[in-house]
């Protein structure tokens, strides 16, 4: 393609919401076009990288016999009321009107519509297991859409359904599945881990996160080099605690009150009373979009993991309580919350972490008053211990005891055993050897397209612009003419071009009248892998140069060799 016929605009303007390189470089290199928040044109240059990615994973998904189809991004309300999404989805759904005033979704993934298909198609047990995915158009109106193709509203999204009628099959086909994203991630050069992560609203049992490693993940996640247990923080566990000390007797039997005027956080609490902070029980009172208080006990040096505590409760929007609320629970203004004397029918639930405390501090339920010397079971009892714990660096492994090191990551990919939550509340059965009917088993498997080509740019640049893993280059080759106003020049970069073309490279020409000074800056931009330029000055010695990307080193090549070397660096 001759850049003078191309349709590749680059620029040095960065809009101010470009927070993060990928979304930086993707708007300077030309690649996206945002039109509205979260919503981005692909131009010509940014599309072929998402294509080339998309034939990755095709040609993956195909090998573990996965088949493509292509389902409606418009999808009717009432399959998501069978499935209890509708309410569930809450607003990242985009919902719409027809002119017969149905509705509708647009939709933000497809489980409804490939289980409506099913349940209508298939019947039997023989014609099980079967995998099915399609690379397709998705929308969610995110609260904070950022960080460009990262987290847009629409996006494109490779999702697959698989449908089995054992948990056996079920367990095979995840595995397949898991290894072709392995293949996928490999073979587009990104430094990734597979953690443990937490279903969220797609339902079901156990999940995998494919996590780009990058300092600029939305993700956090610890690993254990021992182990090998890796698990986003959203989901992770710790192996028990080292235990505090006990805390200070009060005086009798019971616990003590304290007077602990205007102290409120832990931290002021613990200081106040000569305590350390582990020693203490926080104590807060949540509430979701059921409007039903509860309180949620835990250490006071550690943090509630709110994903843990949504999902234990099964509610979608979990918030602190306001003043008035926290009044109503407990009988006492904010930062006096704690375990004991509660309502009986406020639910108390905590945190595997206060459960040996011996002698702790807690809030006393009244202003300005705490408690020392409190026990559970002589004084308090939760309604219900539960893991609520937020892992952290430095916190035991679950299966090693070592401790866990911290870091970030984008979530590229992410697959679930579903088992039958689909399939049951919307009827999609076989009959098996017996005859008798049965929900299917099913995964799905989603796979962001534009995230990932952005994350390989997050892994790949500099401070001139991107270094791309050559599968994901948008061409593999630069050709530059330095200055094409000079005929040899021009013959020459033309007839170079002609032999690449010849060998179906995909190559790029710059064959623009800009100064050199604009050309390589646009070269290191755009971050083609291969660079080939001709030049007035080598030229006169029958030479061009050939340099990569990469490390930018030039090599001096007789103009007979530039087709042999290239060839050469693109098959390393
Ligand atoms: P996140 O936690 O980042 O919102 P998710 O758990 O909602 O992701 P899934 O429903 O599992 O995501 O979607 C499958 C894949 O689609 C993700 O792994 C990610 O790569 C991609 N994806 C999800 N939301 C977005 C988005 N807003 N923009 C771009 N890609 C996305
Ligand atoms: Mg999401």
């Amino acid at each position: 393609m001759r850049w003078t016929d191309y349709y590749l605009y680059t620029t040095r303007e960065v809009p101010k919401d470009a927070e993060v390189i990928s979304h930086q470089l993707m708007i300077r290199a030309g690649m996206v076009k945002k039109l509205a928040a979260g919503i981005y044109t692909y131009t010509p240059f940014g599309w072929r990288s998402l294509t080339k990615l998309s034939a990755i994973v095709r040609r993956e998904l195909d090998k573990v016999g996965a088949m493509e189809l292509n389902m409606p991004a418009i999808q009717p309300a009432e399959l998501w009321q069978e499935s209890g999404r509708w309410q569930k989805y809450g607003k990242e759904l985009l919902r719409l009107r027809d002119r017969h005033d149905r509705e509708f979704c647009f939709g933000p993934t497809h489980e409804e519509v490939i289980t409506d298909m099913v349940r209508r198609d298939v019947r039997s047990y023989k014609q099980l297991p079967i995998n099915l995915y399609q690379i397709q158009v998705k929308f969610r109106d995110e609260v904070r859409p950022r960080f460009g193709l990262m987290r847009g509203r629409e996006f494109l999204m490779k999702d697959a359904y698989s449908f089995h009628a054992s948990d056996e099959s079920l367990d095979t086909t995840y595995h397949l599945m898991h290894d072709a994203y392995c293949r996928i991630f490999e073979a587009c050069q990104l430094d990734y881990t597979v953690v443990d992560a937490d279903s969220g609203t797609i339902g079901g049992a156990s999940s995998n996160e494919f996590m780009v490693l990058a300092r600029t993940g939305e993700d956090a996640l610890v690993r254990c080099a021992e182990s090998g247990y890796a698990a986003n923080v959203e989901k992770a566990e710790a192996g028990e605690l080292p235990k505090p000390e006990p805390g200070p007797q009060g005086e009798g039997d019971g616990p003590q009150e304290v007077s602990t005027p205007g102290v409120t956080s832990v931290d002021e609490v613990a200081t106040f009373l000569g305590v350390e902070s582990r020693q203490v029980v926080k104590t807060l009172i949540y509430t979701s979009e059921r409007e039903e208080l509860v309180a949620v006990a835990i250490r006071g040096d550690r943090e509630i993991n709110e994903v843990k505590l949504a999902n234990y409760l099964d509610v979608m929007h979990l918030t602190l309580a306001n003043e008035e609320e926290v009044q109503r629970a407990t009988g006492a203004p904010v930062g006096f919350a704690g375990p004991v004397g509660l309502s009986s029918d406020l639910r108390l639930i905590a945190d595997h972490s206060v459960r040996d405390l011996v002698r702790f501090v807690c809030g006393a339920n009244r202003a300005d008053a705490h408690l020392i010397g409190v026990e559970w079971g002589r004084d308090t009892e939760p309604s219900e211990w539960v893991d609520l714990l937020l892992v952290g660096a430095g916190d035991p492994c679950p299966l090693s005891g070592a401790p866990l090191e911290q870091s970030r990551g984008i979530e590229v990919g992410h697959i679930f055993k579903l088992g039958d939550k689909y399939s049951e509340a919307m009827g999609c059965q076989f009959l098996d050897e017996k005859g008798r009917g049965n929900p299917m088993i099913m995964g799905c498997y989603g796979l962001g397209v534009g995230r990932t080509v952005a994350a390989a740019i997050e892994q790949g640049h500099d401070d001139d612009g991107i270094i791309w893993p050559r599968p994901l280059a948008p061409f593999e080759v630069l050709l530059m003419s330095l200055n094409p106003a000079k005929e040899e020049v021009r013959q020459m970069a033309d007839q170079i071009y002609g032999e690449l073309q010849e060998r179906d490279i995909e190559v790029l020409y710059d064959d623009r009248k800009e100064r050199p000074g604009v050309k390589f800056k646009d070269a290191d931009l755009i971050g083609i892998p291969v660079r080939v330029v001709i030049g007035q000055k080598g030229l006169a010695e029958g030479k061009a140069e050939i340099s990569l990307r990469r490390d930018r080193e030039k090599l001096s090549v007789a103009t007979g060799d530039v087709m042999t070397k290239v060839m050469e660096l693109l098959a390393e």
